[in-house]
C-alpha cells in the first residue's frame, strides 16, 4: 500500500529570508517551514531584550499574538568575541550603530580586533518554541575565531569573518552543507528537532 506521509508545518517568527532559507536546508523535508513573508506580514518583530533567550522568547510571543496561530518558533543569534567580553553578542545586528549593515558591522569588528592575537569567538543561537504546553528553549554554539580580513561571499551577516574551529576558512567560503552541519543554528535546530520529534 502506498501510504502518504503528511509533513508537519511549523511557523518561524522571522522575516529574515537568509535565516529561513538556511533553516529549510537544515530541516530538509522533516518539517515545512512558514515565515512572516509567507503570510505577507511585513512587520518587524521587536528585539528589545538584553539576552538572546529574552529576544527569542519575545519574538515568538509577538508572532503568536499577531497571527493567532497555536505554535511557533523564533530564534536569536549573537556573535560573542572573547577579547570584547562577549560583544557584540545580543547587539550583533546593531553593532555599527546608525550605519548598521553587514559590511559596517564587520568593519567595526575588524577595527576593534586590529593587531590583536586572541581572536577567539563563538556564535550562539537560541531557539524559543511556544505551544499550548509552554515555552521551551534550545541552544546551539560553534566555537571559532575572527579572521584578519573578510573572505568569501557565502552565507550572510558575519560569515565572511568567522572561521570555525577545525577549519582554515570562514563560513563565507565553506559550503552551506558544512556550515549547516557544524553551525550554531544547525546545532540548535538539531537539538530542537530531536525534542520535537520525540514529543509527537
Ligand atoms: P539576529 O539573530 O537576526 O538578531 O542577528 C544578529 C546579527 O548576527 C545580524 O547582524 C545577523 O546578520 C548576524 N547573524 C545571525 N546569524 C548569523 C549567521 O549564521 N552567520 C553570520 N551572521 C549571522
Amino acid at each position: 500500500m502506498n501510504e502518504k506521509k503528511s509533513i508537519k508545518q511549523l511557523f518561524f517568527a522571522t522575516a529574515n529570508k537568509n535565516k529561513t532559507a538556511e533553516v529549510r536546508q537544515i530541516l530538509g523535508n522533516q518539517l515545512q517551514l512558514l515565515d512572516l513573508n509567507d503570510i505577507k506580514l511585513n512587520q518587524e518583530l521587536e528585539e528589545n531584550e538584553d539576552t538572546l533567550e529574552g529576544n527569542a522568547l519575545s519574538k515568538a510571543r509577538q508572532a503568536l499574538k499577531l497571527t493567532g496561530i497555536a505554535a511557533c518558533i523564533a530564534e536569536d543569534t549573537g556573535l560573542e568575541v572573547k577579547l570584547l567580553n562577549g560583544a557584540p553578542g545580543v547587539h550583533s545586528a546593531r553593532y555599527a550603530g546608525e550605519d548598521r549593515s553587514n559590511a559596517n558591522n564587520i568593519k567595526k569588528l575588524l577595527t576593534e580586533l586590529q593587531d590583536k592575537d586572541d581572536r577567539t569567538a563563538r556564535f550562539r543561537t537560541v531557539i524559543a518554541y511556544i505551544d499550548d504546553k509552554g515555552e521551551f528553549l534550545f541552544e546551539g554554539i560553534v566555537n571559532g575565531k575572527i579572521g584578519v580580513e573578510a573572505e568569501g561571499d557565502g552565507g550572510f551577516g558575519y560569515d565572511p569573518v568567522f572561521i570555525p574551529e577545525g577549519y582554515d576558512h570562514s563560513f563565507g567560503v565553506l559550503s552551506p552543507e558544512i556550515k549547516n552541519l557544524i553551525s550554531h543554528r544547525g546545532r540548535a535546530f538539531q537539538a530542537f528537532i530531536e525534542w520535537y520529534e520525540d514529543k509527537k
